[in-house]
């Protein structure tokens, strides 16, 4: 429930922002947690400041003309959302999705804002990418795209302004294209304008790992902190893309079981546990299907289309896409003796999921606080090019486990202070936003 205090707050947010269901879910979501802060902190009403953090600083949106291999030309629309800069310049990733429109960058700026600032790290929140769909698209063409795209986007980037890495369909290979891109049109090896980058090239070791991995590592210290452990545990992990491989990769080192994953086609259900270095050859060297891993491991079934979470399993951590998980899919989680969720992707949970869980006493681990390891190895990455410097895998590794052992504290204690023990939800936006809404305040009405 939205707090009275900031009914009309979300009202002006529904009005302002017409057609974009995902931005006012991720709104509300964060709203809903706000209304204690507010009544104990009221210079943030009289200043504005939830009103301002629901408005980005500035929206880009662009055309990008390419021509595909057979000659036909097509034109695709680019965004950028600058959403927050209070505790540092833009960062988030693009995501190249047919799917893609302002409404689904806006919610992701949003949620980034307040990530970002759960790691407490220097970086402000933003996010883009682009209804181009790389399915099915030549190197070359992918290439040209990344090169159209770069030649508009450039203008808004830069190591202190704007700092871009992947997300869905933007990977090292895509991010290669556009710092090449970037880099022949601004003369200026600007390492620090884009993060994600291979690591022969100013990448950071450990960056590709690190959203899966740091969603492990939250989900132990979550376990931990109330009372039980992975060890053994039964877990189903969503996607098969990034993010998915290494968080099973992580959960099966700390101990976990990985049964299933999945991909846009289908579900493969690995009941001897999912075979880490078969899956990556499938998706990361061959860019195949899952189809493919069923074929090539003796045990394993692939089933094509159905839901993931059907699959009988203790700990669920959805690693797909927005609102892949539905209150459908949390009452069966819930009924098959589920006691724990980590939001590998962004939003994956339905708000009525997300009611399904809290009322079942089902531990909760929201994306924002979550996932946010990549990030957070970004701006690691960040640093190491502003100090010319490269770390081992062993050190980054390292600043990751502590940066999302400080994630969790943040949460764990803050929801604490404000009455709401185990609520990791409540704990991470109240945090995330006391940090963004300090330094508003701080920098006076700008
Ligand atoms: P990838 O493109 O590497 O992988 C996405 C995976 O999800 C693929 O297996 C894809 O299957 C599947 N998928 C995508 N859309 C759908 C859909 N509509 N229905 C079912 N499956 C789908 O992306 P990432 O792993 O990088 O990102 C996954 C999530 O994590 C996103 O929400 C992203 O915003 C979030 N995230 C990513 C970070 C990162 O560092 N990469 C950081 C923080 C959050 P298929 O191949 O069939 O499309």
């Amino acid at each position: 429930m939205i707090d009275e205090k900031l009914e009309e707050v979300y009202a002006d947010v529904l009005r302002r922002n017409p057609g974009e269901p995902e931005f006012h879910q991720a709104v509300r979501e964060v709203l809903e947690s706000l209304g204690v802060v507010v009544s104990k902190h009221p210079e943030f009403a009289r200043q504005k400041i939830i009103q301002r953090i629901c408005e980005p600083e500035r929206q880009i949106i662009f055309r990008v003309p390419w021509q595909a291999d057979d000659g036909e030309v097509h034109i695709n629309r680019g965004f950028r959302v600058e959403f927050n800069s209070a505790l540092g310049p833009y960062k988030g990733g693009l995501r190249f999705h047919p799917s893609v429109y302002l409404g689904t960058v806006k919610f992701l700026g949003f949620e980034q804002t307040f990530k970002n600032a759960l790691t407490n790290l220097p970086i402000g929140g933003g996010k883009g990418g682009s209804d181009f769909d790389p399915k099915g698209r030549s190197d070359d063409e992918v290439m040209r795209f990344c090169q159209s795209l770069m030649t508009e986007l450039y203008r808004h980037l830069g190591e202190y302004t704007d700092v871009p890495a992947g997300d869905i369909g933007v990977g090292t290979r895509e991010i290669g294209w556009l710092f090449g891109q970037y880099k022949r049109i601004t003369n200026r090896y600007e390492s620090g304008v884009l993060t994600g980058k291979g690591t022969d090239w100013g990448g950071a070791l450990v960056r590709k790992e690190a959203t899966g991995y740091g969603a492990a590592f939250f989900l132990e210290e979550m376990l931990t902190a109330n009372g039980t452990a992975l060890d053994d545990r039964t877990c189903v992990v969503s996607g098969s893309g990034n993010v998915a491989i290494y968080a099973i990769e992580k959960i099966t080192q700390l101990g976990g079981r990985v049964v299933a994953c999945s991909d846009s086609d289908g579900v493969v259900f690995d009941p001897a546990g999912i075979d880490i270095g078969l899956l990556k050859q499938v998706k990361e060297v061959e860019r195949q299907r899952l189809t493919e891993y069923a074929e090539a491991r003796p045990g394993a079934t692939h089933q094509a289309g159905g839901s993931i979470w059907d699959v009988p399993c203790q700990v669920a951590v959805p690693c797909a896409t927005q609102n892949e998980l539905s209150g459908r899919d949390a009452r069966m989680l819930v009924s098959n003796g589920c006691i724990a969720v980590a939001e590998g992707a962004n939003m994956p949970c339905t708000p009525e999921a997300l009611r399904v869980f809290t009322s079942a006493g089902v531990l909760f681990a929201p994306g924002k606080a979550a996932n946010a390891g990549g990030v957070a190895t970004s701006a690691l990455e960040m640093q190491q090019n502003a100090s010319r410097d490269r770390w081992t895998f062993e050190h980054t590794e390292t600043r990751l486990a502590q940066i999302m052992k400080g994630i969790h504290a943040a949460c764990f204690e803050t929801a604490e202070e404000y009455g709401a023990q185990g609520d990791y939800v409540k704990g991470a936006n109240i945090a995330a936003f006391q940090r963004v809404a300090q330094a508003m305040v701080a920098f006076g009405l700008v």
